[in-house]
């Protein structure tokens, strides 16, 4: 695509709901789109509220279980008059059937329930248009589920691949749970799209589908958000779930005895230099006085929801452990 729209950020732009269906994509009566989640979302003039996208537009990026990410829309391509292939159900022309891994015949039509080998296949002109949003991307990592997302539209249907949001609630759910989006256009890069590959061969989607298949980490995202509990919001990328009691000990995952914290900490927090007591309030050893930023957390009140699960019993031991090698 050459066309290239770098329109200024509106002052007061939408929200949008951008709905990815992965590698198990059901429905045949699309051609699949080439997208890395993380930087840019195809969709076409057949799509509905594709007229509606624009620059400076939040968009929160998910697939039909939750949200995977956010960021504003930096750039948006258009190309007219592509040619668009698209496949029918046999019987009723409806575009919502699956095919089928294991039956014959190959295809089954979700809505006039019927089985059929060849769909009609038409060819349609259409506008094509990709919105790249990956200098602003900050993965979610499911913080907010559908049902959340929900209640952040006034759609009411899950079938929309582009779903207008509430951008004022949006907003406000996703700075709750501890994400820090940047402010738009502050990542004016003239035009230029970040390079999809990162130093070292992995792409964000790797590291981010590692992240997902946690699935301890995943429980603590969902209830906390993508929070430290000793230092407040941070990255998706610099937070893990670490357990009170070694893994190893009690050979389960419960969400009473998980804390997300952020690298760092956790790695201080299994060293033995970083404890937190049954008010939850942050203990540092004496060893770390030397280092300002790790002292200072001394006497922090943890960052967690009055309601939080938290098995207090379970944190006021690993406390006494801690403190009596100090
Ligand atoms: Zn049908």
């Amino acid at each position: 695509m050459t066309e290239a729209e770098f329109a200024n950020p509106r002052t007061e732009g939408r929200a949008w709901s951008f709905l990815v269906t992965g590698d198990d994509r059901q429905f045949q009566g699309n051609a699949g789109y080439e997208d890395i989640v993380e930087e840019s979302y195809s969709y076409d003039s057949t799509v509905g509220n594709h007229q509606h996208v624009a620059v400076g537009d939040l968009v929160v990026v998910r697939n039909g279980q939750e949200a995977l990410g956010a960021g504003y829309v930096e750039a948006l391509q258009v190309l007219a008059d592509q040619e668009k292939v698209r496949s029918r159900c046999r019987f009723c022309r409806s575009t919502g059937f699956k095919e089928r891994r294991t039956m014959l015949p190959r295809f089954w039509c979700s809505r006039c329930k019927r089985a059929f080998d060849d769909p009609v296949v038409e060819t349609l002109s259409v506008t094509a248009f990709r919105a790249h949003y990956g200098g602003t991307w900050q993965p979610l990592d499911g913080c907010l589920d559908k049902t959340q997302l929900k209640e952040l539209s006034p759609s009411r249907s899950d079938q929309q691949s582009i779903k207008k949001l509430d951008r004022h609630r949006a907003l406000k759910a996703i700075e709750a749970r501890g994400v820090r989006l940047p402010s738009r256009g502050g990542g004016d890069r003239g035009g230029q799209h970040r390079p999809q590959e990162l130093p070292g061969g992995t792409r964000r989607t790797t590291a981010a589908a590692r992240r997902g298949q946690d699935a301890f980490r995943r429980a603590l995202v969902r209830q906390y958000g993508l929070v430290c509990a000793v230092t407040g919001a941070a990255p998706a990328e610099v937070l893990e779930a670490a357990h009170v009691r070694p893994f190893s000990d009690t050979r389960h995952h419960r969400v009473e005895e998980g804390l997300m914290l952020r690298s760092d900490v956790h790695r201080l927090f299994d060293s033995g230099l970083l404890a937190i007591d049954s008010d939850l309030v942050v203990h540092v050893a004496p060893s770390l006085a030397g280092h300002a930023s790790y002292s200072a957390l001394t006497g922090a009140v943890l960052h967690l929801p009055p309601d939080a699960p938290i098995d207090r019993a379970v944190i006021a031991d690993h406390h006494a452990a801690t403190v009596a090698t100090w």
